[in-house]
Order: structure tokens, then sequence, then C-alpha cells
């Protein structure tokens, strides 16, 4: 039988059942995108005729990384926004107001093309106009999931114990917004492109349309991808409307549910953790953002104790400065370990299958990616162990790979990527951008937005804006 691709190599992890699913000397067979065959190398190529080979000497064969949650439009100011109490307005907000949607665009490609070329083949990115992540996202041939923000409150803002005004017209616009990119996207190129609804927080939208919304995602076969109990000003929001804590308020409107993909949960008492994991939803752990904008780590280890599933995101990168999840899979497990003061906590298979398996489920694509198994799409990545982070390779008696890659592997060992069976990067080459040319696009954006942030980032005069001033950064 002729088929478009056999993949080789020494070592496979296919995350299929318990664990990682190692597998020695074996190879994958692809035809028209999907994973048709894994097997042992002679039995592979006696049976098909390939059109063309990948062959990795050196190499481990995974599923590429899904980064359940990203802001990439962020990126074109990656890392103004660090070692701050106030994150959003000391540190982004100047920036943000200064956007314009070529700077946003330059900052999608930049973060994909970061992601891209560290392992990651799902993108799951968030925010409001994402027309040009779209753009990006099927120009580079990306798997992703767009999660368009729906809003009802304007941009000013407000003071403590004062309730956010909500305008309809913006919700509207909004939810206008989202149809729009769900109908030109959602779909597109045999489903690699989904569109997901986006409310930006129970307290960002008023209760009605919080149904509604709800409601319309599952009408059209899409999902819920919400920040949830992300912080102390949502708690209070919350409280002052309804007299209610914010999970026990969505919970009274019937929104916790499967199709929920929850994003941090850093407020949620363990009981309301627990919860939202019984009702089905899933989460986003966002380790690397969570540990450096707030000094605190999300309650990953009680939404799994509960049974649900977790999958990782890298967030944003002006904040944790980076779309890499070899950083998140570390952070991921160091952070648990110290908080919990238990070196077999978040052991490295495990982060490396929310990394993939466990994060294609929590975002609703269990069946497409994640594994390497017959019937889901070739979405694979050859990492080179032939690396100084990466050797020696220890098989006897016990293996080092997995280990390996969680603690010691950054990003540019990963070799080869495919996307539904296309190569998106060979021996490091991108194949479907040209990085020079998204770097000086980045960088030209950069600059000009620099520029128009100066006046409002001197009024901020935050500690930032003081270090500045010293010369200290
Ligand atoms: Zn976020």
């Amino acid at each position: 039988m002729t088929i478009d691709l056999l993949v080789h190599a020494p070592h496979m992890y296919t995350m299929a059942g318990e664990g990682l699913g190692y597998r020695g000397g074996e190879s994958v067979a692809v035809d028209a995108g999907k994973i048709i065959a894994v097997g042992p190398r002679e039995e592979l190529e006696a049976a098909y005729t390939a059109g063309r080979t990948v062959e990795g000497r050196h190499h481990v064969l995974l599923p590429g990384f899904v980064d359940c949650h990203m802001h990439s439009r962020h990126a074109v100011y990656r890392g103004v926004a660090q070692d701050i109490t106030n994150w959003m307005w000391g540190g982004v907000a100047p920036f943000e107001a200064a956007g314009t949607p070529a700077a946003r665009t330059a900052g999608s490609r930049l973060a994909m093309a970061e992601a891209l070329m560290s392992g990651t083949t799902t993108v799951g990115d968030d925010g409001p106009d994402l027309e040009g992540a779209a753009e990006t996202a099927a120009a580079f041939g990306l798997r992703a999931n767009l999660s368009p923000r729906i809003r009802e409150v304007d941009m000013g803002s407000y003071g403590p114990g004062e309730l956010y005004r909500f305008y309809p017209q913006l919700g509207q616009a909004s939810l206008d917004a989202c149809l729009k990119l769900f109908d030109r996207f959602h779909g597109h190129d045999s489903g690699r492109i989904r569109v997901l609804f986006g409310p930006q927080g129970a307290d960002f939208v008023s209760k009605d349309l919080m149904v509604k919304v709800c409601r319309m995602a599952r009408e059209a076969g899409t999902r819920v991808h919400m920040h949830f109990s992300q912080g102390s000003r949502e708690d209070e929001q919350i409280r002052l409307r309804y007299g209610m804590r914010p999970v026990a308020y969505l919970d009274s409107l019937g929104v916790i549910d499967e199709n929920l993909i929850a994003v941090h949960l850093s407020s949620a008492t363990p009981e309301e953790v627990a919860l939202t994991a019984r009702r089905g939803a899933n989460m986003i752990f966002c380790p690397s953002s969570i540990a450096v904008i707030d000094g605190e780590v999300p309650p990953a280890k009680i939404f799994l104790d509960s049974g649900g599933t977790v999958g990782l995101g890298s967030d944003q990168s002006p904040g944790n400065n980076n779309h890499n999840m070899f950083n998140e899979m570390k952070l991921a497990a160091v952070l648990n370990k110290c908080r919990y003061g238990d070196p077999l906590l978040f052991p490295a298979w495990k982060v490396l299958r929310m990394a993939t398996v466990e994060g294609a489920r929590a975002i609703g694509l269990g069946d497409i990616t994640g594994s390497i198994e017959p019937g889901k799409a070739a979405d694979l990545i050859l990492i080179d162990l032939r690396q100084p982070t990466l050797s020696p390779v220890i098989t006897s008696p016990m293996r080092n790979i997995a280990a390996n890659l969680v603690y010691a592997g950054r990003g540019h060992e990963v070799d080869t990527i495919m996307v539904a069976g296309k190569l998106l990067m060979e021996h490091r080459r991108p194949l479907t951008f040209d990085l020079d040319q998204v770097l000086d696009d980045v960088q030209r954006e950069a600059d000009a937005l620099s520029e128009r942030a100066t006046p409002r980032f001197r009024e901020t005069d935050s500690i930032i804006a003081a270090y500045m001033r010293n010369d200290q950064l």
C-alpha cells in the first residue's frame, strides 16, 4: 500500500494508555494527515511504500505539545511586566492601550513562531481582535483553538468597592466579533482551526450574557474558554453584585460543566476547585505566568485529586516571558514539589502527559491530537537527543529520556515538526514562515508601539518606571 509518510526514530513516547507508552525502534505510518499505524520498523516498511521518509537517527518521537492557553498578541511587548505587584495597570496597560492591529499580528506571529520552534503543535489563543492570530495559525500550519473575548465592561479604571458598569452594546459587539470569527475560521482546513467562545470572566459579562454565550457555544458545537476564579478583583465584584463567591455564582447559572475550559482557578478554595472538577469542567494550569505575576501556584493538584483533567498553558510573555512548553513542564513539576514539600508530586511522566494527551483532552481535542495512535492527526515532533542538554541517553537499567526532557530540555532540541502530516519545521528550519521576516516585523512594531506607550508608561510611575529612571534595569 502506498502512503504519504513513514517516520522512524529509535525512541518514541506515544502517550497511549496510562503512562508514556514507550516504544523502542518503532515507526509511524501517516496517510492523508492521519496516523494509520504504529509498529516495528521492519513491519511497517514491509507493509507500506511511503512517498516520503522522515528519519530521526538519534531522536525521540513525541506527539506535539498542546499549549492550552496563551495571549499571543502580547508578545510584541514581551518582558515589560514582571517583578511588580500590579501587573495589569503598572505593566501591561500602557503597551496594550497603544496597540494596533499590525502590532498585535506581529506579536502573534512571534509567539507562534516561538511556540512552534519549541515543539508546540496546538495553540490555544485568547483575546480580542483575533483575526491576525487566526491568520497566523492558518498560515503557519498550527492547530489552533481560538477564543475571541466577549466582554461587557468598558476599559475605564474602577476604584476598590466600585462595581464595573455593563454596556450591553459592548457585549453585543464582542459577541458579534466572536461569531464573525467563528463563521470565518471554525473548521478551517479539515478542522485544524477551531473557534471557541471566550467570556472574559464572571465579572466582565452580565448574568444574561454569560448564560446566553454558554448556551450558544453548546448549540454551535464548540466550547467555552474562560479565565475562572482568577483573583481578588473578581471575588469582590461578584460578592458586591450577587453576594456570592464566583464559583457558587457560576454554578447557580449551570455553566460549570464539561463544555467549560476553566483557566487559572488561582483564587478558588479547595472546595470550589473540587466542585469545578466534579462538574466535569477542565482546568488549564499556567505555572510560570501565575508564579511570576502573582507569586502563587494554582491548585492543579487539588483539581487532579478531584478527578479533573488538567492541561498546561504559557499565558502571556509580558509577564512570564515565553511560549515554551519545556518551561511550563519544568515549572509545573518544580513548583508543586516545592509548594507541597513532596518530590513525588508531578513527576516528569505526568507533566509530559499534561503537555500532550491530557492538554488535548482538556481543550476538547482528545479525539484528534495529543497521542500517537492510529486515527489521530499526525501532529508529531522529533527531538534531537544528541544535544548537550539531553545527552547521554541511558536506556538500561532505566531510561533517562523523559526526565531529561522535562528537567533539562530547553526547546532548541526540537528538530522536526509536523501537523496533520504536513512538515512545518525540518532540522530547525521553519518551512511555513520566514523567521527573519517575523523578527524584523515585530522589532519595527515594538519600536513604534513603545514610542506610543511612553507618555502613559511615565504616568504610571510604577516600580518599573522608577527602576528605569535610575538605570537599574
Ligand atoms: Zn490568560
